[in-house]
């Protein structure tokens, strides 16, 4: 029996891990209680890893597509046919005919961060999507906009702060979300505990708001609004004082003027929220001695995602929340992946290329996931007509899923790297399955940006892989190599690969480490050895004022009132208007949850994580359902200008009235051919079937799946 320590990569929180292993099983899963970051705290997914290690539907070898079903191939055969029916493609139809769909998971590895990037290059293709435009883009855009790199993107200091103002976020169930912060109900706790606050706005009572010490109801949709008008309050009371920021951000006048209109009396009867409670949370916020505005879903998710999260970092800049301790701060990650990805990738910039069918400018290298139907189905030059899903299942993840669905059954050619069959990869031609994440030695080179502390860790390989498997990397490398042999030939194509295979992961981490801010620069002298040392993870201490030596931008200035912000701004003035209207009206307004034990659509095959609480409902306000004649448990039907779903009602008033919500990521019993067996038993719709891929936001092109106008009839009617 051996024990091993590495943190769990399931989501952002990485909690760590005590593993116990016999004859290379693991036998259980706990807390680290040396971990300084989690310091033992688990959620029920990361006790669940084992249910992944010991699923008999996951895939562990390639399969091919026969017309009488799955066939197992060698791997070497499979990296071959995939290979050559995407350079087939390219020949026919050009790079851009080749697209990519990149799920939340790549985020955990260091191989497909470092190596996807890589293979588009290859290719030669700018297609390439992700989840991050159904839920986070306007975050990356303005991180862009206003820091000059998209991964630099600030999370409040939960650690320090005394007034956390969390809109449209629920950190409880997401244990922070673009916030690294494990077991954020204790930290939460503690900003009460030295006298603090902690105000929720949110159309639901959410379990973070349950243990806050406010809750507002808020409209779906109509956070821009509140935002803008906190931004007033400040303006009018003149309090605006930002502190040391005042001597690198440019063009806060001109932002007093932008939010003049939208007083509290002109956006309360919208936003369902009093004039004067809008007056006293800018107040508190502001008369804090430490305190920091954190918005998520329900912001970016909204038409006006992009001006909405704007307004997040406007309030903390006017407070002068921005880059000190209890604010609204950056963090300094051993491997500086903000600064290295900017530098190495096309990750920096915005508007550089846009959408063929609708024109929507890509965001990082990145075009929506609203338009990737249209890009499929959509003849013409550029058409797309092959597609690597690595890590995805965008059937159940973008809007409009069932147009989705059509999308990928009419491609040519369709690879995908996953454990499942799923809704998505049932249309492959070729599933390539990675070893797991505990089969592999991990690093984390993305979460540490994000994190409310800093610390570095090195995650050792925990069990041994089965014979004949390949890690996703090493899968990603060997389509890499063959695709570029057909550029430079396969003698150059292999040295390059060998140059590669020795660099990664340890030497290139290496040297990131030594280069980076822990490295020389900052006198810790940080090595791959130095840091494999400490197995519980090492502490790099709280998050440290860095601006503006950190801005990547001209001059290392900030422009809060950015002209693409600006430009879009009449649009946000003039819904004003509409939503007044809206507001004044009786339709329903969709908005979706999480459940801690949910993971998206992925995790749902495993027995623990599905039983109890987390159930596919449709939760609506008594007063609705009286309206409707309908009662608990009934089946109803819900509809949108897309299609129609069933569900099951739940009552309550955790949501205000006029708010129906719904999680997303099920409904996994509703497509043909899918692997995942247990989750396929599992009741409950997709809620992407009727979301609306024409709802987004227009400057960062993320989808508007808050706030969907629905209609609710009883399922017999
Ligand atoms: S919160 Fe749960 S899923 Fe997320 S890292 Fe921690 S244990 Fe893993």
């Amino acid at each position: 029996m051996s024990v091993h320590y590495r943190s769990c990569n399931l989501c952002e929180a990485s909690c760590g891990l005590e593993i116990t292993v016999e004859a290379n099983l693991v036998i259980g899963i706990r807390g680290d209680h040396h971990d300084p970051m989690s310091r033992g705290y688990l959620c029920p997914k990361g006790v669940a890893w084992q249910d992944l290690h010991n699923d008999p539907d996951r895939l562990r070898h390639p399969v091919r597509r026969t017309a009488t079903g799955w066939e197992r191939i060698g791997w070497d055969e499979a990296f071959d046919l995939v290979a050559s029916r995407l350079l087939q493609t390219k020949e026919q139809h050009g790079g851009d005919a080749i697209a990519f769909y990149l799920g939340n998971p790549i985020a955990h590895g260091w191989g497909p961060i470092i190596l996807i990037p890589m293979l588009l290059k290859a290719l030669g293709t700018n297609q390439r999507y992700s989840a991050a435009s159904v839920d986070q883009q306007p975050q990356h855009l303005l991180s862009y906009l206003l820091f000059g790199s998209p991964l630099l993107l600030p999370v409040p200091d939960v650690d320090r702060t005394d007034f956390l103002l969390v809109v449209g976020g629920n950190p409880l169930v997401s244990n922070g979300s673009i916030m690294t912060a494990p077991n954020i109900k204790r930290r939460l706790e503690g900003i009460r505990e030295r006298g603090g606050r902690v105000v929720v706005v949110d159309p639901r009572r959410t379990e973070t708001a349950r243990i806050a010490d406010a809750h507002h109801f808020i409209r779906p949709g109509t956070d821009v609004y509140l935002l803008a008008a906190m931004a007033q309050v400040l303006f009018a009371e003149g309090v605006v004082k930002p502190g040391a920021a005042a001597a690198y951000v440019d063009g806060i006048e001109a932002v007093g003027r932008m939010v003049s209109p939208f007083t509290p009396e002109a956006v309360a009867e919208v936003t369902g929220i009093g004039a004067e409670e809008i007056r006293q949370l800018a107040r508190d916020f502001a008369g804090a001695k430490r305190g920091a505005v954190y918005a998520r879903l329900g912001v970016c998710q909204t038409v006006y995602g992009t001006s909405a999260y704007w307004l997040v970092h406007v309030l903390n800049v006017l407070a002068g929340r921005l880059d000190v301790p209890g604010g609204w701060m950056l963090a300094t990650p051993a491997f500086d992946l903000p600064v290295i990805g900017a530098k190495t990738t096309d990750l920096i910039g915005y508007d550089r290329w846009r959408s063929r069918v609708r024109g929507i400018p890509e965001v990082a290298a990145e075009f929506p996931t609203v338009t990737l139907a249209d890009e499929i189905l959509t003849p013409g030059d550029g058409q797309v007509r092959a597609m690597v899903i690595v890590a995805g299942n965008p059937v159940l993840t973008v809007p409009d899923g069932r147009r989705v669905d059509e999308a990928l059954a009419d491609l040519d050619f369709l690879v995908s790297v996953d454990y499942y069959v799923n809704e998505s990869n049932r249309h492959a031609d070729v599933i390539l399955p990675p070893t797991a994440a505990l089969e592999r030695e991990e690093f984390d080179v993305v979460f540490p940006a994000v994190s409310v502390r800093n610390h570095v860790r090195w995650g050792p390989q925990v069990l041994q892989p089965a014979p004949d498997t390949r890690s996703d990397a090493e899968i990603l490398m060997a389509l890499l190599v063959r695709i570029e042999a057909s550029t430079m030939g396969p003698r150059r194509a292999q040295a390059l690969d060998r140059a590669r295979r020795r660099l990664l992961p340890r030497r290139l981490v290496d040297i990131a480490l030594r280069i980076g801010p822990w490295g020389i620069r900052h006198g810790r002298r940080l090595s791959l050895r130095k840091v494999q040392k400490y197995r519980h993870g090492l502490d790099l201490g709280p998050l440290e004022p860095v601006l503006p030596g950190r801005l990547m931008t001209e001059g290392k200035r900030i422009r809060l009132d950015h002209p693409v912000v600006v430009a879009d701004w009449p649009r946000v003035v003039a819904g004003l208007e509409s939503a007044r209207a809206d507001a004044a009206g009786d339709g329903l307004l969709l908005i979706g949850r999480r459940h801690l034990r949910s993971n998206n659509s992925w995790m749902h095959n495993s027995e623990r994580l599905t039983s109890g609480s987390n159930h596919c409902s449709l939760l609506m306000n008594p007063a609705d359902a009286a309206v409707r004649s309908l009662h608990e448990a009934d089946e109803v039907c819900v509809g949108s200008r897309v299609g129609e779903i069933a569900a099951q009602v739940a009552i309550t008033d955790d949501v205000m009235p006029g708010v129906v919500c719904m999680p997303h990521g099920w409904g996994h019993g509703s497509r043909d051919g899918v692997g995942w067996q247990h989750a396929a038993a599992q009741p409950g719709a997709s809620v992407n079937d009727i979301t609306d891929d024409l709802r987004y936001d227009p400057v960062s092109g993320n989808a508007a799946v808050t706030a969907l106008p629905v209609t609710v009839r009883a399922a017999a009617s």
